[in-house]
């Protein structure tokens, strides 16, 4: 299929939270961007796997990426197993993307960090020559993590203060997760759609700042940056 972008993420509206803003900007530059959800969000306290499904896919269409879809890694066991590994590198050898967003290697949730030990050690296998599998070895080029939450590090951040609009109805589209019917709204796990808003628009403002702009997500990669000019670095220093 070779993608430009693939976004990989544990669970259905992980890529739209962390990345979003940035898929829509590439696709917006005439890339083609893919996201690949590790599992289908199935322990998740609110919403069954079918009305994710339905939801990750009108989010899907927001974003305009070019392909969606689900390893089929049961949620709350993503682990870098070799059955894992392997599925996943028939996907990478599949879509031949370019570039792989992955979450950051350190979080609270334990999917979350093994998806992206998962995602590094299946892009690496992609491209073992002796792997028996049908398709032709590859290997992404570049591998970049996505850092939005508070004090993780960056390298770099990119400006999404056009495409943040679009971010946030891609997000508001995960309806069971953030619009939940009156009788759940008790929920000790319900995060209020007012207060999911402000919690967006901080982070995204927060991370915007670091570069000068209204809005921004922030990545990390573990080379360092090579510029050829540097009269025409982008910002402000003083
Ligand atoms: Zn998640």
């Amino acid at each position: 299929m070779n993608l430009d972008i693939l976004a990989l993420a544990a669970h259905p509206d992980d890529v739209e939270l962390t990345c979003g803003g940035t898929l829509i900007k590439a696709r917006k530059q005439g890339y083609k961007t893919g996201i690949l959800d590790l599992t289908a969000g199935e322990m998740g306290t609110r919403g069954t796997p079918e009305t994710r499904a339905k939801e990750a896919a009108r989010a899907a269409r927001i974003l305009g990426v070019s392909y969606r879809g689900s390893l089929g890694v049961p949620d709350s066991d993503v682990q870098p197993s070799r059955q894992h590994k392997l599925a996943l590198a028939r996907v990478i050898r599949q879509l031949r993307p370019r570039t792989v967003i992955l979450p950051y290697w350190e979080a609270r949730h334990p999917d979350h960090y093994h998806a992206s030990t998962l995602g590094y050690e299946g892009c690496f296998l992609a491209g073992l020559k002796q792997l028996a599998l049908e398709e032709e070895p590859f290997r992404p080029f570049k591998i970049l993590y996505c850092t939005s939450f508070e004090g993780m590090p960056a390298t770099f951040v990119v400006d999404i203060t056009r495409e943040y609009e679009t971010r946030r109805r891609a997000i508001l589209a995960y309806g069971s997760q953030f619009r939940p019917a009156k009788s759940e709204r008790k929920q000790r796990v319900y995060l209020a759609i007012d207060e999911l808003d402000a919690k967006m628009d901080l982070l995204a403002r927060r991370n915007g700042d670091l570069i000068g702009v209204k809005y921004g997500e922030p990545f990390l990669q573990k080379e360092l940056l090579q510029i050829e000019d540097v009269v025409k670095l982008p910002v402000r220093s003083i």
